[in-house]
């Protein structure tokens, strides 16, 4: 079935009574050439066990499909089970659990569903609505995966793969820097999609390396530090830190300095390693 085309999507939706649903993000894709795309960038090849996210009628799982071992993919809307039937019923290396990825413990998860894949890579279209959260949860409950490949809205991926120290940088930016190597991999226009949505997308990959690529003391810190920083992006750090800390100014102005960061720096100057000595600093104090 070809799942790019819209004569074969809207057919197949009609048949089973479906209808898009914005609040779920359901801008399905439709451009040929995009998820055999990330399915080979995202590292896709026998051996491996990959994730989705979101399958909608399943366009991006059957490019899964034909080059992994498995797929096990987490769709919240119930309302695609008989459509993915119909589409997706020539492959039988796809196991679709219906559920919120948010309410999902991947871990266990894959312990259940994909016993014996040392290589387990994410690709997915996200739905924007939930983009940074996924991200986030993927990272930090740390499931045994290798990387993710997903689409995110091209402003969310400029930010996601924003260098540090650049003004295109968030507390986002750090902590997606902390757990992984973020990369921009391809951009891809609105009219890519059905529904077309307001702006266009991009494809990023995050990297998840095999040992942490920073060590903190005191992870919690770590990332109240970030939020701090990042939450007024455009003001000098020392306010935020003081307050969101509990460390008076001229201490913290010494531990800043000790760090090599100035007093007056803002959040878009700070690179990991300050953020990773100024928390080894204020640790070492407590
Ligand atoms: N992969 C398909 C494609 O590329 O055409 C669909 C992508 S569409 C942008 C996002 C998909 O995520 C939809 O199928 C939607 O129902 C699903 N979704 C939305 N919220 C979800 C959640 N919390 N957990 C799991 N899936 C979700």
């Amino acid at each position: 079935m070809e799942l790019t085309n819209i004569g074969t999507i809207k057919d197949v939706m009609s048949r089973n009574g479906f209808t898009f649903s914005k609040a779920l993000g359901q801008n399905f894709l439709i451009n040929p050439t995009v998820c055999p795309k990330i399915a080979e960038l995202g590292g896709c090849k026998p051996g491996t066990a990959a994730i989705e996210i979101g399958t909608g009628v399943g366009v991006l799982t059957k490019e899964l499909a034909l080059r992994c071992d498995k797929v096990l993919a987490i769709e919240i809307d119930e309302r695609l089970k008989p459509v993915l039937a119909e589409t997706l019923e020539e492959y039988d290396n796809i196991d679709i659990v219906f559920a919120d990825i948010l309410k999902t413990d991947l871990s266990a998860l894959i312990a259940e569903k994909l016993p014996g894949y040392d290589e387990i890579v994410v690709c997915a279209n996200l739905p924007y609505y939930i983009t940074s959260p996924v991200i986030m949860k993927l990272l930090e409950e740390r499931p045994p995966i290798r990387s993710v490949t997903v689409m995110v809205q091209k402003e969310a991926a400029d930010r996601l793969c924003a260098k540090m120290g650049t003004r295109e940088c968030g507390a986002v930016t750090a902590a997606v820097n902390y757990y992984s190597e973020p990369k921009m991999l391809f951009r891809v226009n609105r009219g890519s999609f059905i529904p077309a949505p307001n702006v266009d997308s991009a494809v990023i990959r995050l990297d998840i390396p095999d040992k942490p690529r920073y060590t903190v003391s005191d992870e919690k810190l770590f990332f109240k530090i970030v939020r701090a920083s990042f939450a007024q992006r455009r003001k000098q750090l020392l306010n935020p830190l003081s307050a969101a800390l509990g460390i008076p100014k001229p201490e913290l102005a010494e531990m800043l300095g000790k760090c090599g960061i100035r007093q007056t720096a803002r959040p878009e100057e700070l690179k990991m390693e300050d953020i990773v000595a100024l928390c080894e600093t204020i640790a070492d104090k407590k």
